[in-house]
């Protein structure tokens, strides 16, 4: 098979080109593009979908655009804490973590709990320990310092209001970043990574740590990594429900995507997107906002999208 296939998203929001200048464009552009081609490289040599995942999203973990690790948002305490988590298409083996500080690449560690626990979720400082065990790479508070994320925080540390973030709009910001993949073998598989909401409080966790909400892989059906309104995509049960409508209903993976963010997303209020892949190579990037950061890599071709059009 020679269809090997990544694709990678970093948030979706209120996105426009509008409000976007040349600079920030291009970076965004080159921040996509690396990922894409650190995740199709690792398939270009036959290597499995999990890892192209987890190169693809290190690389959106280490770029300070991106709400996720090095640019992960500021939580209510003037700190970061990171949610992630990883699915395997072919035995359906999964792995995450949630509310976890000071860890570089929350997505390793997530595929570290689907490999070496007997576990699927691991959560706070429990993950910690489990991260030390696994010796995983701790950064202290001024690595993950940024300058416009603080801003961000600063704004609205001392009010009751969350952000989500590509958005002006308050209690409205859309981060998060996600890779699915397609190998050589036909395996699939799907990840999540981010910072949550600004100024996030009492232990929130988003759908990005959720098995079935933000991430979802399955050989069956398709691969899916979502963002957005967390909240709603964990009512939603999102990724699944895409699996769901194909597997159950026979949709295509086009029309499961589109069905499960244009109609059962959208009807609960919820905002976002997702990515997804199927095992013949087929990719949906399907959002119901204005723009959702967005790529994709095959053997034929190489794209990258910012705004609805
Ligand atoms: N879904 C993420 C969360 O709710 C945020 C995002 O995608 O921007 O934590």
């Amino acid at each position: 098979m020679k269809k090997h296939t990544i694709v990678v998203h970093g948030g979706a929001g209120t996105i426009l080109k509008s409000e976007m200048n040349e600079a920030k464009e291009k970076a965004y552009n080159e921040g996509l593009t690396a990922a894409i081609d650190h995740g199709y490289a690792v398939l270009d040599k036959g290597g499995t979908a999990v890892d192209a995942v987890v190169s693809a999203i290190q690389q959106l973990e280490d770029n300070p655009l991106f709400n996720a690790g090095k640019g992960a948002v500021f939580n209510a305490q003037g700190g970061h804490e990171m949610d992630a988590s990883i699915m395997e298409g072919k035995s359906r083996e999964a792995g995450a973590i949630a509310a976890i500080p000071n860890l570089r690449n929350p997505i390793v560690l997530a595929k570290d709990v689907m490999n070496h626990s007997d576990h699927v979720l691991l959560i706070g400082d429990g993950a910690k320990e489990f991260g030390e065990l696994r010796k995983a790479v701790f950064e202290n508070d001024d690595y993950f310092y940024d300058a416009y994320r603080f801003d961000q925080w600063n704004k609205i540390k001392d009010t009751d209001s969350f952000q989500l973030d590509h958005t002006k709009k308050e209690k409205k910001y859309l981060g998060t970043v996600g890779a699915v993949a397609l190998d050589m073998e036909g395996n699939i598989a799907a990840g999540t990574s981010t910072g949550g909401m600004t100024n996030k409080k009492f232990g929130r966790v988003g759908d990005s740590a959720i098995i079935g909400s933000g991430t979802y892989a399955d050989n069956r059906t398709c691969a899916i990594s979502c963002t957005g309104t967390g909240e709603y995509f964990m009512r939603g049960v999102t990724a699944y429900d895409v699996s769901c409508l194909m597997m159950y209903k026979g949709l295509s993976l086009q029309e499961a995507t589109a069905a499960a963010i244009q109609d059962h997303l959208t009807q609960i209020g919820g905002d976002g997107g997702l990515i997804a892949v199927d095992v013949h190579g087929n990719v949906s990037m399907e959002f119901n906002c204005e723009g959702m950061y967005r790529a994709y890599r095959n053997p034929k071709e190489s794209v990258v999208k910012i705004y609805r059009n």
